[in-house]
């Protein structure tokens, strides 16, 4: 079975609604669908061929949404490589990649062999071909380097089908709309910015795409562009509700989805009251942005929600034996938004699932009705004397402290506990990690839970996403600990 790019299709129903701006430029349907036409007829023009790979290196731009939808109508794959890594980092990816052509964003070029400018690739052809501008669900689309926290980048492969079940799940749980505008302000070489730009072409809305982003830009794509629906991490929301102040939110704004780590409830309850309805999710790479999210009128902000309709998520002890509700174990999830594997690891595929299952490598429960806690990553899980503690929960309770700007708790080896939890502490205005931390703790938290340590530190490490990184904080833990 094959289907209809989403864009062209657009062009077919409804080709004067707007599916794309970006940098003050507008693109309805039809004007994209002709511009994608006209990257089809320069990647043909070069050779590309159906199964053939492109390696791209971007932040945010309109000829990156133009270039994708343009590679799924060739039937070609695009690796979209983290902008933020360094040339040396980005090497060993692009040979895994292995393209037949690789494009890069001006002042970029520089950072990958062999790069040729994105912007002007398609300027030498003047008009698209006339193509089908079909689809087929099963073959490779897009493969997507996990951003490496925990270890040596993988690339996850997409396809078609798996994005396209994703956009029609997350319609199902959020609830259709006549034109969804979806803010782009994820990286699109990630699947939460990937997500966003194949939900708003499947449910005929548009990507109000930003290279980067911005708080106060943010908040002005809310009130004056009609945006419809963003997704933030916990740290971009806090900054858009700092931004905010008491501004009325507008009504033509729906929700925003929160997720990519984990997510304090009180701030999920702080966006609530300024009138924005803020969704935990959860979800990863490997399966295609979200796993589970909260229903619109269910959300309380205490927990990831119900999995998607058609996904299914199981909770599995240390045999591999399901768990019932409320017990803590494994999260595994199953569904059509399952990636088929990764990119030239048929060892790390093998390990990635059990019984057709993805083994997310995440620590969990669910409750009776169904709803899914998310309680840490298997890795930062920290185990004290045989007790589990996890990070999040640490982290919301020092968060919740008024001197204390963002927090970041790691485990460090321990000779009598086997392993004990420091935390790295940002103030507010730089002022010294306050005495009285690990009292405070106390009041919320049993005892073997409290920090070993504080140690202060200007702001958390974090990657592209905003997500703190691990790895270089229990380093920085090992060297003073
Ligand atoms: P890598 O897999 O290479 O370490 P990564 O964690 O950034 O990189 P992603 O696929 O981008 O990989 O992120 C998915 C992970 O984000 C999940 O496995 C989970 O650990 C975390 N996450 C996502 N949503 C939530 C949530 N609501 N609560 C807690 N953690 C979450």
């Amino acid at each position: 079975m094959q289907w209809t790019c989403p864009i062209r299709s657009g062009a077919e129903t409804r080709p004067d609604a707007l599916a794309l701006t970006f940098g003050g430029r507008r693109w309805t349907y039809r004007e994209l669908d002709a511009e994608v036409g006209r990257w089809v007829a320069a990647l043909q023009g070069r050779g590309v061929k159906p199964g053939d790979r492109v390696a791209l290196l971007a932040t945010n731009h309109a000829a990156v949404a133009q270039l994708f939808f343009a590679l799924g109508r060739v039937g070609a794959v695009l690796a979209p490589l983290n902008a933020r890594l360094t040339r040396a980092e980005l090497q060993p990816l692009s040979e895994d990649v292995a393209p037949v052509l690789t494009l890069a964003l001006t002042g970029l070029t520089e950072r990958l062999s062999g790069a040729e400018p994105l912007e002007s690739f398609a300027d030498a052809v003047s008009a698209p071909v006339p193509d089908a501008a079909r689809l087929d669900p099963k073959t490779p689309r897009v493969i997507l380097f996990t951003s490496g926290t925990t270890g040596r980048p993988k690339g996850a492969v997409l396809t078609e089908g798996n994005f396209r079940a994703s956009a029609r799940a997350s319609e199902a749980n959020l609830g259709a709309h006549p034109a969804p505008y979806w803010l782009g302000t994820l990286p699109l070489f990630h699947v939460g910015g990937l997500g966003m730009l194949t939900r708003a072409a499947y449910d005929g809305g548009c990507l109000v795409l930003r290279e980067r982003f911005e708080a106060d830009d943010t908040n002005r794509a809310i009130d004056e562009e009609g945006v419809t629906h963003a997704s933030f991490v916990a740290t971009t929301l806090e900054r858009v509700l700092d931004a905010r102040k008491d501004r009325p939110v507008p009504a033509t704004f729906r929700c925003a989805l929160i997720g990519g780590g984990p997510v304090p409830a009180p701030l999920l309850a702080r966006a609530r009251a300024a009138g924005i309805l803020a969704l935990q999710t959860y979800g990863l790479t490997e399966s295609c942005a979200q796993v589970a999210t909260e229903h619109p009128d269910e959300a309380d902000g205490r927990t990831a929600g119900r999995p998607l309709p058609g996904l299914e998520v199981r909770i599995v002890g240390p045999g591999g034996e399901a768990l019932e509700a409320g017990r803590e174990g494994d999260i595994e999830v199953r569904g059509p938004t399952v990636m088929a594997g990764y990119l030239n690891r048929p060892e790390a595929t093998r390990e990635a699932f059990r019984d057709g299952w993805l083994r997310t490598k995440d620590v969990g429960m669910l409750d009776v009705r169904g709803r899914l806690t998310v309680l840490s990553r298997r890795t930062d899980l920290i185990v004290r004397g045989g007790e589990n503690i996890y990070p999040a929960e640490l982290e919301a309770v020092l968060a919740a402290h008024p001197v204390v700007k963002e927090a970041a708790v790691v485990g460090v080896p321990d000779a009598r506990w086997g392993e004990v939890p420091v935390a790295f502490v940002a103030t507010r205005d730089g002022a010294p990690v306050p005495e009285e931390l690990g009292a405070w703790c106390r009041e919320s938290l049993a005892g073997f839970k409290v920090p070993a340590r504080f140690l202060g530190i200007d702001a958390l490490p974090r990657n592209a996403m905003g997500k703190v990184e691990r790895t270089v904080l229990r380093e920085r833990a090992l060297a003073v600990c």
